[in-house]
């Protein structure tokens, strides 16, 4: 089990478009807010980590840039990389911010409020980044196995492969092309939970399944298009790097 006697309730499982939600101070570190809940996405996966305000009562607002989670338990899931469960989500504070810390007390009720044009772009960007994924998989499936990680931001997505042979332009026209069908098509996208471990959590979309603890959103058309490209990485590394200028992301959905 953990080695703290506490984890924090991590509403964005529960809701994706829970946009606050009320929380009481837990602990106060040099340059971050522990909450007891919170709605703010940790980094992780590739994912960065969501923005937002932490805002007391009394009238004061902390911003929040940048989500941490911290010691999680590793646990081994058949199928799915190693992942750290339960933990606790660290609000690291904006530099001007901090000396607002002091204001804070312990057991203080705030309410934690999320940028939700940031999430809804990396929802829509991680999303993204899976169709992108799948198209290489049917193209590429040796890269697929040397994976080497991604990296999920607001306004694109990459991620990183260890080939033996670069990709070539028919090939990623056709991992474009696999990966627009896949928003054309107007896809639902499914997220669920393992039945033992509620971190641990998977992404699926037309049967295909992928273990993914981020954010994303519930169908493909908000993409708009997925424009990808290649960089060399020096000898036997590439990366395949994906954008989409035609984004909608849906900040209507998200509610209080
Ligand atoms: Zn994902």
């Amino acid at each position: 089990m953990n080695k703290f006697d506490r984890a924090t309730r991590k509403y964005y499982y529960d809701d994706a478009h829970l946009s606050e939600c009320s929380a009481r101070v837990v602990k106060i570190g040099g340059d971050y807010i522990e909450l007891d809940e919170t709605v703010a996405y940790p980094e992780g996966g590739g994912q960065e980590s969501d923005h937002g305000v932490i805002v007391s009562l009394e009238g004061f607002e902390i911003r929040f840039v940048h989500v941490r989670k911290m010691y999680t338990t590793r646990v081994h899931i058949p199928d799915m990389p190693d992942i750290g469960v339960d933990g606790v989500i660290e609000h690291v504070v904006h530099d001007d911010d901090k000396g607002l810390l002091e204001k804070l007390r312990l057991g203080m009720p705030v309410v934690v409020r999320i940028d939700v044009m940031r999430r809804a772009r990396l929802s829509l960007s991680h999303t993204a980044s899976h169709l992108v994924y799948l198209g290489v998989s049917e193209v590429r499936p040796d890269a697929v196995a040397g994976t080497l990680g991604c990296h999920i931001r607001s306004d694109a997505a990459r991620f990183d492969f260890a080939v033996s042979s670069r990709f070539l332009p028919d090939e990623l026209a056709e991992i474009e092309r696999l990966a627009n069908a896949f928003v054309t098509r107007n896809s639902r996208i499914h997220m669920y939970a393992h039945a033992e471990y509620r971190d641990a959590r998977y992404w699926e979309c037309e049967g295909r399944v992928i273990p993914c603890g981020g954010t994303h959103i519930d169908s493909t058309t908000p993409i708009g298009s997925i424009s990808v490209r290649r960089k060399s990485m020096g000898s036997g590394k590439e990366r395949i790097a994906c954008e989409f200028a035609q984004a909608m992301p849906e900040i209507d959905a998200f509610h209080v």
